[in-house]
């Protein structure tokens, strides 16, 4: 296992275990499973584990795993606040308290704000007293550095890293994305600021390691590059690899579910480093892009030069989410895009949309965007997206 340094001089590995799927929206129901890959991979020098309370039995189930293998203190700890429930200042203590007593500890080594979008809903906490709350909890020792989750654009993305001293971000990032969301301008400016990056997303939920196109896996086979086991680098390692060779890179999380996946993640991390992709490494994965693309709906590249838009319509957030619409499926795709467009008080849909055109004129892809916009709507913005944002405010505070 190689590991990298945080802000503060820790070590932390460079392939984290992404803890959300222990549950999946339900009860756990395998612990011994859990119990078993958990521990494979923290033989194998796995110390960054990510949770959050929301991610229901999660907290609970990696706090019960590292308490009775006694590992507590030689494991990393990484949980998110679900800051859009908090209403009063006294809300801080009552979901940390309580994630505490879940993961059976007293303190966190990382602590994020969760899917923190904009510097708006940040300023709402702030408002509540979190700097305050945050620095006391530091004080105590009972968090240890604090960063923030993050779904949307990259120019939000960058007002949002240079609101605050924050220690760490946690991005959706992988070579297929590396123009959407956060993207490369996000991972640039958070270098810049010395800020170190986790990953979520780097294979795309799976995609990128068992959903390629044919004629994708045909090409990963012809390059026939080994890895230092002697066998083939899967594509799975092929999207790792293109992480961590970039160094503001501090951790890539993996929702590993099996003892294979385990195994193969962490030889993987074994032999990666900074800069250990070459040229014709980058120019082969710009190929399998170009054949994914190819595939898709909008051949939308992610560049931004069509921003921004004077109605304020995140035009490559939405052509990302409905693109995924037809890999991803409708609910993965309708989720991306509210998290990205509309779970925020300045709203960025398709649907602000005023027809000016001032977009199309920047587009190197020649994209028919105010046409290509409608049809996406049509998709993205149906009943079920009309009623999830009228009934988020009344959950989320943002
Ligand atoms: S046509 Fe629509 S998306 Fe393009 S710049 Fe005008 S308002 Fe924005
Ligand atoms: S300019 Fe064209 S390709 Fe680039 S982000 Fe905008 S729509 Fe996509």
């Amino acid at each position: 296992m190689k590991y990298r340094k945080d802000k503060h001089g820790n070590d932390v590995s460079i392939l984290g275990f992404g803890c959300m799927r222990f549950t999946g929206h339900g009860p756990v129901t395998d612990y011994s499973k859990a119990e078993r890959e958990i521990m494979a991979a923290f033989k194998a020098g796995v110390n960054y584990y990510d949770t959050a309370y929301i991610y229901q039995g999660s907290e609970m189930l990696i706090g019960r795993i590292f308490e009775s293998n006694g590992i507590r203190n030689q494991v990393r700890i990484a949980t998110k606040l679900p800051h859009y429930f908090l209403r009063t200042r006294d809300d801080f203590d009552k979901y940390f308290n309580e994630q505490l007593e879940r993961l059976r500890t007293d303190h966190v080594e990382y602590y994020l704000m969760h899917m923190l979008n904009d510097v708006k809903s940040w300023e709402r906490i702030r408002e509540l007293g979190a700097v305050e709350w945050i620095t006391e909890k530091k004080e105590k020792g009972q968090i240890g550095q604090i960063g923030f989750s993050y779904h949307g654009n990259s120019d939000k993305f960058c007002e949002l890293l240079d609101a605050w001293d924050w220690d760490f971000c946690q991005i959706q990032y992988n070579y297929y994305d590396e123009h959407s969301q956060a993207g490369r301008t996000g991972y640039d400016h958070a270098v810049s600021k010395g800020i170190p990056i986790v990953i979520m997303e780097p294979l795309r939920g799976g995609k990128l390691a068992h959903d390629l196109p044919k004629e994708a896996e045909e090409l990963f086979c012809k390059f026939g590059c080994r890895n230092s086991r002697g066998s083939s680098r899967s594509p799975a390692e092929w999207g790792l690899r293109w992480l961590w060779d970039q160094p503001g890179i501090m951790c890539v999380l993996s929702g590993m579910n099996s003892l294979e996946m385990v195994d193969e993640n962490c030889a993987a991390a074994s032999d990666a480093d900074a800069g250990c992709m070459t040229y014709e490494e980058h120019q082969l994965l710009q190929d399998v892009i170009s054949i994914i693309r190819s595939k898709t709906k909008v051949p939308c590249t992610g560049c931004r030069y069509c921003m921004p838009c004077p109605a304020n319509v995140d035009i490559p957030g939405t052509f990302a989410a409905y693109n995924n619409r037809y890999v991803d499926g409708f609910f993965t795709a309708e989720k991306e895009y509210m998290m990205c467009t509309t779970l925020r008080k300045d709203v960025t849909a398709a649907g602000n949309c005023v027809g000016c055109g001032k977009c199309e004129n920047h587009c190197p892809q020649g994209i028919a965007i105010r046409d290509e916009l409608k049809r996406a709507r049509k998709v993205l913005e149906g009943p079920v997206y009309k009623i999830a944002r009228k009934l988020a405010p009344l959950v989320y505070k943002y």
